[in-house]
């Protein structure tokens, strides 16, 4: 079963991500996480991409679907892979469903996270990582055991450099213009479910939970 987590930046995909893969033991592919690893590893397509995703801008999709069709590809996971971040336009949309099509396969649930722009600032500008492992942390709504150290490696959490209020907003202008029109692409496919996600973590992860368990293949 191959599952979209959709919604703006902020509005919890990588966190409940986290759990589904937990729950479900999906291969999680977050398209952020991967061009972030190919900029800390300094490669060419790392530095093709620095400058647009420091500036909130998408990436252009040439740079970003063959890595990312490839990952999806060439999964192994047998509950399917979980992608978060991608796609993120329609020609990206349009090349996944071509490739998964060529292997037999389709996306089966796009996981629509509903959240207002009013709250995606405050998610955004709080959040916090663990540099090694990726966990995220939020200063109020997820807050560490002890101010601003990971729970589980001890070490400094750390803010991405685009979590910032001026880049969110350039991020939120990309996600309503560019990536909000995939709804519709997913809605008439019948594949697309809302998801309420002004609510707390851990019940939003229960519905999501809930909708993953009746829509999965018997
Ligand atoms: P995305 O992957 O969609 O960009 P994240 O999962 O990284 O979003 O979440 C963004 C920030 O908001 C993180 O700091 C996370 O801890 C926090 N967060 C996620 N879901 C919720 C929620 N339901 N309520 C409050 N804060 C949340
Ligand atoms: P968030 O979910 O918090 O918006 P991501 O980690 O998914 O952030 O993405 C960070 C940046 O990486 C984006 O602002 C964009 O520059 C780039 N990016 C990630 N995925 C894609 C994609 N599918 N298409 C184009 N650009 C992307």
């Amino acid at each position: 079963m191959n599952i979209i987590l959709f919604g703006p930046p902020g509005a919890g995909k990588g966190t409940q991500a986290t759990r589904l893969v937990e729950q479900f033991g999906f291969e999680h592919l977050s398209s952020g996480d991967v061009l972030r690893a190919e900029r800390a590893a300094g490669t060419k397509l790392g530095q093709d991409v620095t400058a647009y995703m420091d500036a909130g801008q998408l990436v252009p999709d040439e740079l970003v679907i063959e890595v990312i069709l490839g990952r999806v590809l060439n999964s192994e996971a047998e509950a399917g892979v979980l992608l978060d971040g991608f796609p993120r336009t329609l020609p990206q949309a349009a090349q996944l469903d071509e490739a998964l099509e060529k292997a037999d396969s389709r996306v089966d649930l796009v996981l629509s996270i509903q959240v207002p722009d009013e709250l995606i600032v405050e998610r955004i500008t709080g959040r916090r990582m663990s540099p090694s492992t990726g966990k995220i942390y939020h200063v109020k709504y997820l807050p560490p055991q002890r101010e601003g150290v990971c729970d589980e490696t001890g070490e400094p959490l750390v803010q991405r450099p685009d979590d910032t209020e001026e880049v969110v907003k350039q991020r939120l202008n990309a996600y309503h213009e560019q990536t909000e029109p995939l709804e519709d692409y997913y809605r008439s496919r019948g594949v697309l479910v809302e998801v309420e996600g002004t609510q707390d973590i851990e019940q939003i992860a229960d519905r999501i939970g809930q909708i993953v368990r009746d829509r999965r293949p018997k």
